[in-house]
């Protein structure tokens, strides 16, 4: 056999050197500029919040909230899921555990985001059942979300929209199964909320206390503060 003929293509490696001349950067440019913050988190963590969202490039929690390194214990997967207690102790229960149990969060935030790919999945789980049986069994964790919206029969974008804002009451609901968080909300030490980040506009719309209606972040921050002030 020819020697050039079991040769597989040389990969594009530019994508690969951005990321390492972008490590470059940080150490020689980002890291100098911070250096207090960073050796200050250099033996311990204390994050205020855990932030659950989805694994989407566009999503990125520590920009959106403009947050610095060590404010966020962030947990990223496919769909912002967190499956119920029980149903399947994996990654995510045990960040949620640790987040709750071990580094005692005063928040957990599950945040949902436009043009979704997990949600326009659940909307045709049989579509992607035989080529990504993986997703579609992970994505079973958010059916329940499918059934509530579908049941109101929306169409076209508002379908997939109404998904996306059931996903994250699912989820906080699912959260609750969770024992350390149960306890937590019980002894008024944890707080949870739901967030949908919009790409395009790049605002975020939050789920109210009623736990119905999604708010325009000015009318969530100003009951937040009529709060604090009470
Ligand atoms: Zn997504």
């Amino acid at each position: 056999m020819n020697d050039s003929a079991i040769q597989k293509p040389e990969p594009d490696r530019a994508d690969l050197l951005q990321l390492l001349q972008g490590v470059n950067e940080f150490t020689h440019k980002a890291f100098p500029e911070n250096r207090e913050l960073f050796e200050s988190l250099a033996n311990g963590q204390a994050p205020h919040t855990l932030f659950v969202t989805c694994a989407d490039s566009r999503v990125v929690p520590e920009r959106i909230t403009q947050t610095q390194p060590g404010d966020l214990f962030v947990c990223r997967n496919i769909g912002n899921i967190i499956p119920a207690y029980g149903e399947m102790l994996g990654g995510v229960s045990a960040v949620v555990e640790y987040a709750v149990s071990a580094l005692k969060v005063r928040q957990i935030v599950v945040c949902g985001h436009s043009d979704c790919g997990a949600m326009k999945g659940l909307m045709a789980p049989q579509a992607i059942a035989e080529t990504m049986p993986t997703v579609a069994a992970w994505l079973r964790n958010a059916e329940a979300a499918r059934s509530v919206v579908f049941t109101r029969k929306p169409e076209g974008p508002a379908a997939l929209t109404a998904l996306i804002e059931e996903n994250v009451r699912l989820q906080l609901a699912h959260l609750r199964t969770h024992p350390s968080v149960a306890a937590a909300l019980a002894n008024g030490q944890l707080a949870l909320q739901g967030w949908v980040y919009n790409i395009e506009r790049g605002e975020v719309e939050v789920l109210g206390q009623n736990g119905l209606d999604y708010l325009p972040l000015e009318d969530a921050i100003q009951q937040l503060q009529a709060e604090a002030t009470a």
